[in-house]
């Protein structure tokens, strides 16, 4: 790993000592590996149902068939929550990608508003399993702030939010750039909008405190043990994994962005991009909350999007998006996420960065989230960067569908194939070009 230090610190040795002295590679939320309670021991011969990810949708799943009492067996081929559940920003929300005007047009206006209605079910979902399991991890619906990046994107915006208010109650509004300062302080952006009832959590702990929920269902839990292929016969499912193998009638694919060059079907569906993340230093709290009064989430309306909010203490600015495709260098994501920190907070350039880290986000072709069987194993995943609140819920639904309960279970994403992606093979060879073509856009629109 190259440290910003030693890639700058030629040019400007005194401002890189200062900005990532102590820069740590890994995820500001992260809990220690203790805080992840296990039996331990070999693995099971069988089970009712394997989950493979041990991610929000799969600790969702297992905990739900747990309460239903069926016998569950979840591996995870690294530690406990490695994938985008514990990397991700904590914000909890209902947005899913066009908004209403786009979903109508493809889906129809009832399949477009079906479908707003169960995302927004998805927040109220994560806020009563929080609630019912007493897992203390900071959720607030403190509202989402959408600051426009260009004056034009903030007509566009109000376009859209006119014909949402239309056909979809949704308490919103447009703030002016006059009043943005009541919701953010920056030279960089043109007004924006404001979603009021979303919120964010601190990923790390939901997590943790959905695992503990889920073994006190009795759910059993092998980190390190990969699943590496299935075989079904006689009446169930054959798992082969790095530990050995386990029979189950049922097999749950929880890997959403993870892993899924590797599994047969899933790999020319599902595209994983990475999305890198900072959190600074920590600060006196009145600094932040000068900057972002009311402490909301935030996310811009650039191409090559910018997330930011306050860690739920109050003392750090946690800010992430995409740096280059195929990026894997976390010290250049650094360097790129800080440059972009300062310009939309100038006041913020004497705070250092102090973690660093990345985690992978998982398109399908249509950019919806996915859920149902394929090759004769369920999976829920394809979130599109917005999962804190989806996963943990299509986790829910999917278990219902596992457990015959068909109406229960039954979704407004049903409808939707997830399908190959063309000249795809697990291999996204064209993202460069599509970043760059993102990149150029934010320059011309
Ligand atoms: C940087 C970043 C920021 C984000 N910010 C937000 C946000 O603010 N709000 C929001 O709503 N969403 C956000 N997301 C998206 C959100 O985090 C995800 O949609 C969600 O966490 C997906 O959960 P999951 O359980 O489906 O998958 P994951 O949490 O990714 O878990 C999948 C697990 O499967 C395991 N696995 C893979 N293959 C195998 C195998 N063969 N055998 C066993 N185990 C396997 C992996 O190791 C991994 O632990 C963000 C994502 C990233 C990366």
């Amino acid at each position: 790993m190259r440290h910003p230090a030693g890639v700058l610190s030629d040019q400007y040795p005194g401002l890189i000592k200062m900005q990532y002295a102590r820069l740590k590679y890994r995820s500001f939320w992260r809990m220690p590996e203790t805080a992840y309670t296990t039996e331990g021991g070999d693995l099971p011969e069988a089970a009712d149902i394997v989950v493979c990810g041990s991610g929000f949708t799969g600790l969702s799943a297992a905990l739900s068939l747990c309460e239903a009492g069926r016998d569950v067996c979840l591996i995870e081929a690294e530690e406990f929550g490695h994938g985008a559940s514990t990397r991700n920003a904590g914000m909890v929300g209902d947005r899913l990608k066009g908004g209403f005007g786009e979903l109508s047009r493809r889906f129809g206006e009832k399949g477009a508003r079906a479908m707003l209605e169960e995302a927004r079910a998805s927040v109220d979902f994560v806020e009563e399993l929080t609630r019912r399991h007493g897992i203390d991890c900071d959720f607030r619906r403190m509202g989402r702030f959408y600051p426009a990046f260009r004056p034009a994107h903030f007509e566009a915006q109000a376009r859209a939010l006119e014909e949402m208010k239309k056909h979809f109650a949704i308490d919103a509004e447009m703030v002016p750039p006059s009043r943005m300062s009541d919701y953010l302080v920056s030279p960089l952006y043109h007004g924006g909008w404001v979603h009021h009832d979303t919120g964010g959590l601190h990923p790390g702990r939901f997590h943790q405190g959905l695992f503990s929920a889920a073994r006190k269902a009795g759910m059993k839990a092998y980190a390190r043990t990969r699943l590496i292929g299935w075989r079904r016969g006689g009446d169930g499912i054959s798992v082969r994994t790095s530990r050995g193998d386990i029979r189950c009638r049922e097999l749950v694919m929880a890997t959403n962005g993870y892993g899924v060059r590797h599994l047969p079907g899933f790999a020319r569906r599902v595209i994983p991009i990475k999305s890198f993340v900072i959190a600074t230093a920590a600060m006196a709290p009145e600094r932040l909350q000068a900057l972002m009064p009311g402490g909301r989430m935030m996310a811009d309306s650039r191409a090559m999007l910018r997330y930011f909010r306050i860690s739920p203490d109050g003392t750090r600015l946690i800010l992430g998006g995409r740096t280059r495709a195929f990026e894997d260098d976390l010290s250049t994501s650094a360097m790129v996420l800080r440059r972009a920190m300062v310009e939309i907070f100038p006041d913020l350039a004497d705070v250092p960065v102090e973690y660093v880290w990345g985690g992978y986000v998982a398109y399908a072709m249509d950019s919806m989230p996915h859920i149902g069987r394929l090759n004769g194993v369920w999976h829920a995943m394809a979130y599109t960067g917005s999962g804190v609140a989806m996963a943990p819920w299509l986790g829910h639904k999917l278990a219902l569908k596992i457990l015959g309960r068909e109406e229960d279970g039954r979704t407004a994403f049903d409808r939707l194939a997830m399908r190959p992606v063309p000249f795809y093979h697990g291999d996204p060879w064209y993202l460069p070009a599509v970043a760059a073509w993102y990149r150029l856009r934010d320059i011309l629109v």
